[in-house]
């Protein structure tokens, strides 16, 4: 694969076959296996890595197109790929070698940065970090890792001696230590294995450190958080428009026998269609914007990435709020499969950072005060 047209037609093709077919099941909990083995299969997992690790070479724009092609079927899905997609741009830039081919080729990867000390504001990890010779010890309380018993772990903790706020590690699946403490049983992206995870004297090699002591902050901000914010915006972009298909399809599909007529023949189902239609577009066109101020490292890029995510996440909310509403009694069932769409929406605002952290950051960069 070469192109963009390439890669999104491989991500068109598993979403289509394999992820689709297997939402409902997802929905109910269990972890989307087959997807991510099919990701790895076509060489997907490395769709942002460099083609000398084995990877695509692909940038923000289809990684942003490619999660919201698979949000429109499956939101657990979409999380899982932006997760492991964001972790692997950091690994791109800090990881060796040897890790960022495994990450490239077959190593699902996540973020384990939310704690329960700090909460959501990832940026002032509590957990700590203690080397001695070769190894780093790390004790944590994680709330929140996605993809938790199955992946590797971009992990922040505490500097070991540097001033800052923070140091990233790589930690291995299954280091010793490192413990998924409760299963995932949440409202909404109920497939993606968003557990606690407590690390307790867990060692790791000091060499799996990514990038400088005490340097933790500027990764995340510089690295990570672009492509986050991107593509958690994309997966609402997906989740939007496929709700907008399922409430057309309803709205046209559903009759009022006694009169002849279908909620489509209500003008004002057909106006809180046309809502969704334009707040959709409006995500969109403000996704696809980050996306390319990204890769054409444009002046306004920053501001972009900060608008994108709360922009998204906060008109994804209101589409499906409406969605329900055309939708009526029957989208609290199952089968209309609005309601799924509508739980998976709630995640992107209280996902870090939250919605009211990035108007915060948004209002400072307006008023010209420093973001911290
Ligand atoms: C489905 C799901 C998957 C997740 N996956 C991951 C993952 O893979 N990795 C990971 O690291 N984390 C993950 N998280 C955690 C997520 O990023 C947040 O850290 C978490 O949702 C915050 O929840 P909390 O209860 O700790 O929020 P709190 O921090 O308690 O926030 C409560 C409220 O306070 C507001 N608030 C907090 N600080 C400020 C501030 N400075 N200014 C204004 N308002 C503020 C928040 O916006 C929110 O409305 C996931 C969360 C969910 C729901």
């Amino acid at each position: 694969m070469q192109t963009q047209v390439e890669v999104l037609a491989a991500v068109d093709r598993i979403a289509t076959d394999v992820i689709a077919p297997k939402a409902t099941e997802t929905d109910k909990g269990a972890f989307p296996e087959a997807a991510v083995a099919a990701f790895a299969k076509a060489g997907l997992l490395g769709l942002a890595s460099s083609r000398d690790v084995g990877g695509l070479g692909q940038g923000p724009k289809t990684a942003v197109l490619a999660v919201e092609r698979i949000a429109r079927e499956c939101g657990s899905t979409a999380m899982v790929m932006t997760m492991h997609w964001s972790a692997a741009a950091l690994i791109e830039k800090l990881g060796t070698p040897e890790l960022r081919k495994q990450v490239a080729q077959a190593q699902l990867a996540t973020l384990a940065f939310s704690e329960t000390g700090s909460r959501s504001q990832f940026w002032a990890p509590v957990s700590t970090a203690a080397k001695s010779g070769d190894t780093v010890t790390l004790n944590a309380k994680k709330s929140f890792v996605t993809s938790a018993s199955r992946a590797g772990y971009v992990w922040s903790s505490k500097p070991l001696a540097a001033q800052g706020a923070s140091t990233l590690w790589w930690v291995p699946p299954k280091s010793a230590g490192v413990r998924v403490t409760e299963p995932f049983d949440g409202l909404g992206l109920r497939g993606n294995d968003s557990s606690p995870v407590t690390a307790e004297a867990a060692s790791i090699p000091a060499a799996n450190q990514l990038g400088d002591d005490g340097k933790g902050f500027d990764h995340m901000l510089g690295v990570v958080l672009p492509w986050f914010n991107a593509m958690n915006a994309a997966a609402s972009v997906g989740l939007m428009e496929s709700a907008l298909v399922r409430t057309a399809k309803h709205a046209t599909g559903t009759q009022f026998q006694h009169a002849g007529s279908t909620v489509a023949d209500l003008p004002t189902a057909r106006a809180y269609i046309a809502r969704m239609r334009i707040k959709t577009d409006a995500a969109r066109l403000i996704t696809y914007d980050t996306a390319d101020a990204m890769e054409a490292g444009r002046a306004d890029a920053v501001l972009r990435v900060l608008e994108s995510k709360a922009a998204a996440g906060e008109l994804a909310n209101e589409v499906l709020d409406l969605a329900m509403r055309v939708c009526g009694g029957a989208a609290f069932r199952k089968d209309v499969a609005v309601e799924r769409v509508f739980r998976d929406a709630r995640a992107s605002t209280v996902m870090a950072p939250t919605a009211d952290v990035l108007y915060e950051f948004i209002g400072k960069a307006v008023c010209g005060l420093p973001l911290f």
